[in-house]
């Protein structure tokens, strides 16, 4: 069932990346498995699936001691300063940089470590008052700050759209942050890299594909819905 539900994500995506006139391969698909069992996680590696999101640090190190060590885990949650020190080294990429109190936590850790920590900076595109992230207006100037820190490599931008019944709400908030995306790229700041635009989940990654997305967020078309009073 797992596996159906894949290959249904997966077409949905070629489809969106044929209709905007992209390669497939330029999108890479994260299975966000936030409250779900191992075992359904390993379903999802056994169907070929490399690249796991997850929300919560504690639920996050528990899998990453269990499961597969090829995996590449993605932090896409807020993520407290206190947590920092669980995850640097053990993540390929934090999705979720919403501060630079944050940023400078990571870039301490890592430098303990001895390892760069690639991050993408998380915008709130829509101003949703219950949401984190930067705003498009002081992105910017954050961005330059972060980029001086000596262990993170900033590797692109993050968002999450509004849940909404039509999808097509949330193209406006897509086509923003490709464009912040594009303008920052043009500054060409030291250590800043745009090659990620995380954007996307069950209910808006195909508008976010057409928008220009270079990995999807999905949990809920791939896992069903999750029961957060288990
Ligand atoms: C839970 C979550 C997702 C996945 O949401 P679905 O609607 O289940 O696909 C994606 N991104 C973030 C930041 C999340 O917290």
């Amino acid at each position: 069932m797992l596996a159906e539900n894949i290959q249904e994500v997966k077409k949905n995506i070629e489809e969106a990346c044929k209709k905007a006139g992209r390669a497939p391969e330029e999108v890479q698909l994260i299975a966000v498995s936030k409250t779900k069992p191992v075992e359904m996680l390993q379903e999802v590696y056994d169907t070929g699936i490399r690249d796991f999101g997850e929300n919560y640090v504690q639920e996050l190190v528990d899998k990453i001691e269990v499961l597969p060590q090829d995996i590449n885990w993605h932090m896409i949650g807020h993520l407290q300063r206190n947590k920092v020190k669980y995850i640097v080294g053990k993540v390929k990429l934090i999705h979720s940089v919403d501060s630079f109190r944050l940023a400078e936590e990571i870039s301490k850790e890592a430098g303990r470590k001895n390892v760069q920590a690639d991050i993408l900076v998380e915008v709130n595109v829509a101003l949703e008052e219950n949401k984190f992230g930067f705003t498009l207006e002081n992105a910017i100037e954050e961005i330059e700050k972060i980029a001086k820190l000596s262990n993170i490599r900033i590797k692109g931008l993050m968002t999450s759209a509004p849940f909404v019944a039509n999808p097509e709400e949330n193209r406006k908030y897509f086509r923003q942050l490709k464009q912040l995306s594009v303008d920052i790229n043009a500054k060409n700041i030291d250590n800043v890299y745009m090659d990620i635009l995380s954007m996307g989940m069950t209910n808006d990654y195909i508008v976010a594909v057409e928008e220009g997305a270079t990995m999807v967020r999905v949990g809920t078309a791939i896992f069903g819905a999750r029961n957060y009073n288990k």
